[in-house]
């Protein structure tokens, strides 16, 4: 997290800090439950995302169609050997989201596609190349993406949601949700949601809290419901320089885990870039003999 990583630099020790970047970055807690919350209902509360100006996404995807993915030259450029293709979505969805009440947490998807799902938070490092490597790959993510770490380059992240990647809620300022008060969590949702919708033309449906943190209080799943999106996503495994964090003992993926990535670079990564990052990610992935799905495509919006 890059932005924590600079205010925390002023005040925290090197080293502090780097175990800050890398062991809670957004982070190590947050994961196991895939339960909801047994919070209070807060009625009809919650508004109906709008989808805003137009869905520019929809034009990359077809529905029901298996996300494309590049051919063997494109894999061969960025030297890795190609994933399995995604097998069609289900018309079924695992996830149906309700229009209204309280939200499901989740961090990973029942399916028994070999299947997992890759998420990249906050938006710090702004790689061309990495634009131009998921054009070619073609391999299908969903950004959570928070105000003001991509708000000095709104326009970095549109190609990558032109492909048809999801733009997804990630706050304001990226604070740890449960030591701030609710009045200010719903503000932190809220003003994110619009600003999304706005730059992106189309309402996030879910949220993911800084560091996980939060996820299963009443508070926050209350403040979520009222700034619109309509689930909270944890993760099940974190993707770190070359290889990933696991939360199962085994070290495994799962059919249908989440993986919490960052755009992150050098600075953060002890000089790999992000697409170094991001082809070591694609390596654990394909090693398993797992493909990569669009995680929109297992979930069903709330009825409108
Ligand atoms: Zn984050």
């Amino acid at each position: 997290m890059n932005r924590d990583g600079l205010s925390r630099t002023r005040t925290y020790a090197a080293g502090v800090l780097a175990l800050l970047a890398f062991a809670t970055a957004c982070g190590d807690n947050g994961g196991g439950g895939g339960a909801a919350p047994a919070a209070s209902t807060a009625g009809s509360a919650a508004p109906q995302p709008s989808g805003g100006g137009g869905t520019p996404t929809a034009a990359a995807t077809t529905p029901g169609a298996a996300p494309a993915q590049g051919d063997a030259a494109a894999w061969a450029k960025w030297n890795l050997k190609p994933l399995a293709p995604a097998p069609a979505p289900p018309a079924d969805k695992p996830i149906k989201l309700e229009r209204t009440g309280t939200v499901p947490v989740f961090s990973d998807v029942k399916t028994t596609d070999k299947v997992v799902f890759i998420t990249i938070d906050d938006g710090a490092e702004k790689d061309p190349k990495f634009v131009e490597m998921l054009t070619d790959l073609k391999v299908p993510i969903s950004m959570f993406l928070t105000k003001d770490i991509v708000k000095n380059d709104y326009g970095y992240f549109k190609p990558l949601q032109a492909l048809g990647n999801h733009i997804q809620n990630h706050t304001v300022t990226h604070p740890v949700m449960s030591k701030i008060p609710a009045e200010k969590q719903k503000s932190e949702i809220c003003e994110d949601q619009s600003t999304l919708t706005q730059q992106y033309g189309t309402a996030p449906l879910l949220f993911r809290p800084p560091f996980g943190d939060g996820a299963n209080t009443p508070t926050l799943n209350n403040s979520v419901q009222q700034c619109g999106p309509r689930a909270i996503v944890l993760w099940r495994e974190s993707m770190q320089i070359h290889d990933m964090q696991y939360q199962a003992g085994d070290k495994k993926l799962k059919s249908g885990d989440i993986i919490l990535a960052h755009f992150r670079g050098p600075k953060e990564l002890k000089g790999a870039t992000m697409t170094q990052m991001f082809a070591d990610l694609l390596a654990r992935i394909q090693e398993q003999g797992f493909s990569v799905a669009r995680l929109e495509d297992y979930i069903q919006a709330p009825p409108s």
